[in-house]
C-alpha cells in the first residue's frame, strides 16, 4: 500500500455526524464548527469565517532564526501575567510530537477574505508550522498524485 493511500484512508471521518444531532436539526455542521470550533470573526471585516490559520513554530527554532522576535514573545508573555514568583517568564506554549511550540498568529477570514488570507500563509518562513482549518465541509484531502 503506497503512502499516499495510507494518507488518504487517515484523513477520511471516522463517522458521520447526522444533520438532526447538530441543536435537532438548527444548524449545519459548518454553523457549528464556526461557533464553537473557530470562535471569531473575519479578522479583516468581521464577517462569518469559512477558514482558520494558525501559525505554529518551535521555540527553539524561533531563538534559533529571530532572537528579537522571540523578546517579543517573552515581552508579550510578562504583560499578559506569565510570570511565577521566582520572576522566571513562562510562555505559553503547545506540546506537539515535533516539541514544544508556541502559538505565533492566529487569524479568520470570511469567504471573500479568504484567498488573501491563504496567501499570507503561503508567504510564512519555512519554519512555521501553518495549520489550516476549512471545517467540515472541506474535509477531503488533496493528494498530489503522480501523473
Ligand atoms: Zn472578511
Amino acid at each position: 500500500m503506497s503512502r499516499i493511500i495510507k494518507l488518504n484512508e487517515a484523513n477520511k471521518p471516522k463517522t458521520k455526524i447526522h444533520k438532526s444531532k447538530l441543536f435537532k436539526g438548527q444548524k449545519t455542521a459548518e454553523e457549528v464548527h464556526r461557533e464553537y470550533g473557530m470562535r471569531g470573526r473575519c479578522t479583516l471585516c468581521g464577517g462569518a469565517p469559512v477558514i482558520m490559520v494558525r501559525m505554529l513554530a518551535l521555540i527553539e527554532d524561533i531563538k534559533k532564526e529571530s532572537m528579537p522576535y522571540w523578546v517579543a514573545i517573552c515581552q508579550s508573555a510578562i504583560s499578559n501575567g506569565h510570570v511565577d514568583d521566582r520572576g522566571n517568564v513562562n510562555v505559553p506554549y503547545i506540546n506537539t510530537t515535533y516539541g514544544k511550540m508556541v502559538r505565533i498568529s492566529q487569524a479568520l477570514a470570511c469567504g471573500p477574505h479568504r484567498k488573501d488570507l491563504e496567501v499570507t500563509a503561503a508567504r510564512a518562513p519555512s519554519w512555521v508550522l501553518v495549520e489550516i482549518d476549512r471545517g467540515p465541509g472541506a474535509s477531503a484531502p488533496i493528494v498530489q498524485v503522480k501523473a
